[in-house]
């Protein structure tokens, strides 16, 4: 019986539903801040790595910004962060047999040690973690290994694509570092065939020697390649002046309007401050700061008035560590807060498709009854699925997790590179994805879920 009023309570509702997303959408193509603000992060701040001098005025930007839009509550929550150094010297050049210097696009990993001066090796390309194995110490040691194994372009998710050669760039260091290897280079993750460097996060394993790590363009590792095989590399040098320094403080920045009914219920919407330090990291993840901001200002500026409290969470060190993620799960599990629901807007400001679902089968269920309002603006994918880095330390199994999914097409073609910037994110695009969000939020705060006992009979 319930059910049936509840459903029937539903479907009357659809026709508001779709008028108040229409507004939603109206709103944001037309007048709201969210390409400004994206243009302000990105130009009037740039790039800001986690305890990078630009990381605290990006921390400072999210509270100013937040603190002008008469929100009930904007606060800072320390966070615990490493502090990595790229330094001014990045080079990686090779010498073909006649003696001819052949530069790359180069880019250190984020967290490796320096080369403390030049490294000159023999190369070693490899393909598979099982080439590498097999090879071992014996073909390995004092010399630079060359992970070149490229994004798989058949897969149709380029995060799909993405997923299945990073293992090369998280843990090639350590991997060759084992065989006695004296430093790593690896192709950038991307699909495209440039002359951009990629960077991102790299890690090691602390009873392996600690060797550098760089990225080389695809373009690059395509020429290295050939030249490896017509035997024409005498030897690759390298010279990184990068450095691991000790953790600092920095922030989350989070802004809150208060639930009338629920108070005490919480609806998270976040994306990451943090950036790396080579473009502006404008899609990834200026786009879902933004998008994020612009929840709350659609629901200040259309007079909604929410029952639950609407969160805006801004994370910081989502690219080398996650500690704002993490810090902010716990802190939520010391003061037993009540999450219902967290999305996070981080696969870059393209047109969105729909929502990546981590819940029960019975908030998947429900959260896929309202596809038909997403028809109109050509939102399609309601899947089981991934929710996101920052969020998932909330996971616990009632929290359901989401996450915002964009056309992937172009995302690695920008990601961790130097084209990471404003111009390169379209503003209805990024508008799109701000009203997706906004309005999924609008309808879970509307209805909640429903509770087990709703769905029997
Ligand atoms: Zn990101």
């Amino acid at each position: 019986m319930v059910s049936m009023i509840l459903w029937s309570c539903f479907h009357f509702g659809q026709q508001i539903d779709s008028a108040q997303i229409k507004q939603i959408y109206n709103f944001s193509l037309t007048r709201s801040s969210c390409y400004e603000n994206l243009r302000s992060l990105c130009k009037d701040v740039g790039h800001r790595l986690s305890g990078s001098p630009s990381a605290q005025k990006a921390v400072e930007w999210g509270y100013d910004l937040m603190s002008s839009m008469q929100l009930d509550s904007v606060y800072l929550q320390p966070v615990r962060v490493p502090q990595w150094v790229r330094g001014d010297v990045e080079k990686v050049h090779w010498k073909d047999k006649d003696g001819n210097t052949k530069n790359t696009n180069c880019t250190a990993l984020g967290g490796s040690t320096g080369t403390d001066g030049i490294i000159k090796g023999k190369v070693v390309e490899i393909k598979s973690w099982k080439e590498l194995d097999s090879l071992g110490e014996a073909n390995l040691k004092g010399k630079i290994v060359f992970f070149n194994r490229p994004m798989n372009p058949t897969y149709i998710s380029t995060f799909m694509a993405y997923g299945s050669c990073v293992d090369q760039r998280h843990n090639g260091a350590s991997r060759a570092g084992l065989y006695g290897a004296k430093a790593v280079i690896v192709r950038s993750m991307t699909l495209k065939m440039d002359h951009n460097p990629h960077t991102g996060s790299m890690s090691y394993v602390d009873s392996i020697p600690k060797i550098p790590a760089a990225a080389i363009s695809s373009k690059d590792a395509h020429e290295l390649s050939k030249a490896l095989k017509n035997d024409n590399v005498k030897f690759l040098s390298m010279e990184l002046s990068c450095q691991q320094k000790p953790d600092t403080i920095s922030h989350n920045v989070i802004g809150e309007i208060t639930g009338y009914q629920f108070p005490h219920e919480v609806i998270l919407v976040g994306g990451h401050l943090d950036s790396w330090d080579i473009g502006e990291g404008a899609h990834d993840d200026g786009a879902g700061v933004i998008q994020s901001i612009q929840v709350l200002e659609s629901i200040k500026k259309l007079n909604i008035k929410p029952k639950r409290t609407i969160r805006c969470v801004l994370y910081i060190n989502e690219e080398n560590g996650n500690r704002g993620g993490k810090t902010y799960a716990e802190i939520v599990r010391k003061k037993g807060e009540k999450h219902l629901f967290a999305l996070e807007s981080d696969r870059g400001g393209f047109s969105p498709r729909g929502f990546s679902i981590d819940g029960t089968p019975l908030q998947l269920q429900f959260i896929q009854g309202f596809q038909p309002l997403f028809e109109p603006y050509q939102l399609h994918l309601f899947n089981k699925g991934y929710g996101g880095v920052d969020i998932g330390p909330l996971r616990n199994g009632t929290t359901c997790l989401v996450g915002l999914v964009p056309d992937s097409q172009r995302y690695f073609d920008y990601h961790h590179a130097p084209t990471d910037v404003f111009e390169n994110v379209n503003k209805r695009e990024l508008e799109l994805g701000s009203s997706a969000i906004t309005s999924m939020i609008y309808l879970i705060d509307k209805y909640g879920f429903p509770d087990r006992n709703d769905y029997k009979q």
